[in-house]
């Protein structure tokens, strides 16, 4: 497989999950501590972001890095996406190419991802949350569920094999049930 052959990845609820100051409704457990907290000013008001990371996603990062070249591409702010970034790169140096906000267009009330941005040659898979992200690029998009707190889940472990041997894996339309090319073939996640 080639590393060339870029994976956008989006960041909150798919990798992250993040509550900041003032957040009136609670995803998280209270109680339960964040990974790290970032401290960000926005609009001269500085704001403290507790961030819980995906279980499974240092590890994530550390497989597909080996296998694509990963991009952030988030419709977060970039002075948050930014340093959401730094802290799961973690000096590793895998999240050097990063899309945000700015880089998206509003498109039926949400944030599409533009992926020509990133590359013309459209072989480009992008794992995203949110299905209007991928609007523009349904043949690209490796849905995921949203994550908030789940401790057991395993989203991103399950996708592993996908993303390492994405040719045997039949695609669907998006938000169809995911169906393996042979019988043989493990069903590795539900939505792909
Ligand atoms: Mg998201």
């Amino acid at each position: 497989m080639s590393r060339e052959r870029p994976l956008v990845l989006d960041l909150d609820e798919t990798l992250i999950h993040s509550q900041h100051d003032g957040v009136i409704r609670q995803m998280v457990r209270p109680g339960t501590p964040p990974d790290f907290i970032l401290r960000v000013t926005i609009d001269r008001h500085p704001v403290r972001f507790f961030v819980h990371k995906r279980p499974h996603v240092d590890f994530f990062l550390d497989i597909t890095s080996q296998w694509y070249e990963l991009v952030v591409f988030t419709a977060s702010m970039e002075i948050y996406g930014a340093a959401v970034a730094d802290k799961l790169d973690n000096n590793r140096g895998i999240l050097r190419r990063r899309f945000y906000r700015q880089h998206c267009t509003m498109d039926f009330g949400s944030f599409t991802k533009d992926l020509s941005a990133i590359s013309r040659d459209l072989s480009i898979f992008i794992l995203d949350n949110s299905p209007g992200a991928y609007r523009s690029y349904p043949d690209n998009a490796i849905p995921i569920k949203s994550w908030f707190s789940d401790p057991y889940d395993t989203a991103l472990l399950n996708l592993l094999p996908v993303l390492d041997a994405p040719e045997v894996y039949q695609r669907c339309p998006v938000g169809a049930q995911s169906q393996p090319a042979s019988s043989e073939q493990l069903v590795a996640c539900c939505c792909w």
